[in-house]
């Protein structure tokens, strides 16, 4: 009897000690080392982006290359500049260290932060929160809100006209979601970017572009007959921008905020907003707001 018992209780015995000894020889052979010894090594790579970048002396920054004047190619040089590359520069200047400038879009800018192929987004990209999921934000360096450009003659005065209409904007924008909310009877039509969207206004396959107002004031001033375009209606909605940030990264994102408040407070960010939107550009937009100021 009592050796039935034990022969019944034999294979749970051995499955006991079976799972001890693989609690036993997991602990030292996989996690624990992994812990003692990867542990320090990953958090140098994770956690200071701040020194990571001092290290290599580089600054990867993604921008805009066709939305003038925040980043675009220059004919002349085939650099890419602009209003964001300078704020950039400035960060890079006082990290230390060289700037490298990639090409992003709307839609690439929030993925190639969060997989690292880039330290900074700084492509007139708005801080939301639904955005704040995979990357972090710095205060804010610019405000705009969206409008629409419309021809001249096109009759079209504001957004209650797009009513039955076409509208193009970009992937990834928020203007898609807000042309739809603001006017739900019109169709969006998301391009590449916004000179494909303004292609296709003079085209005649969209009504009006839609973005914020001073990259529709780019592409107006820009073209080779500013004077047929027309920035339409009121604001509808408000667009702070944002640097988009790896997530995480606090040590670097304060850095990022300090620099930018230094910016403001010495006069440079004034300075480098009138090079691009004072009133001897082609994009003049009155300073109407204030970076927010730690003391
Ligand atoms: N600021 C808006 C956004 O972040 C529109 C401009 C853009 O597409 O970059 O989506």
């Amino acid at each position: 009897m009592l050796k039935t018992f034990a022969k019944r209780l034999m294979p749970l015995m051995a499955a006991i000690m079976l799972l001890a000894f693989m609690g036993c020889s997991q602990a030292p052979d996989k996690a624990a080392p992994k812990a003692d010894k990867d542990a320090p090594s990953e958090q140098a790579a994770s956690k200071d982006r701040l020194e990571a970048i001092k290290g290599k002396g580089v600054l990867v920054v993604g921008v805009k290359d066709a939305v003038v004047p925040f980043g675009y190619v220059d004919e002349k040089t085939n650099q890419i500049i602009g209003f964001d590359v300078d704020v950039c520069k400035y960060i890079a200047d006082e990290l230390g260290v060289k700037l490298d400038v990639k090409a992003v879009t709307s839609a690439t800018r929030i993925p190639m932060v969060a997989q690292g192929s880039i330290d900074i987004a700084a492509a007139t990209m708005t801080h939301k929160l639904s955005r704040d999921d995979v990357i972090d934000f710095s205060i804010t360096y610019f405000m705009d809100g969206q409008k629409i450009l419309v021809a001249k003659d096109s009759g079209i005065n504001s957004v209650a006209d797009l009513a039955g209409k076409k509208v193009g904007t970009a992937k990834g924008s928020t203007s898609e979601k807000n042309i739809k909310a603001a006017q739900p009877d019109c169709t969006v039509l998301s391009f590449e970017g916004y000179p494909q969207a303004f292609l296709a206004l003079k085209q005649g396959k969209v009504a009006a572009v839609t973005t914020d107002s001073t990259i529709l004031l780019g592409l107006k001033n820009s073209d080779e007959n500013p004077d047929n375009w027309v920035i339409a209606g009121d604001y509808i909605s408000a667009e702070p921008y944002g640097l988009g940030l790896p997530e995480n990264e606090s040590n670097f994102r304060d850095f990022v905020n300090a620099t930018l408040m230094k910016m403001w407070r010495t006069g440079d960010y004034k300075k480098t907003y009138n090079k691009w939107f004072g009133k001897d550009t082609k994009y003049y937009l009155p300073l109407t707001w204030q970076m927010e100021l730690w003391p």
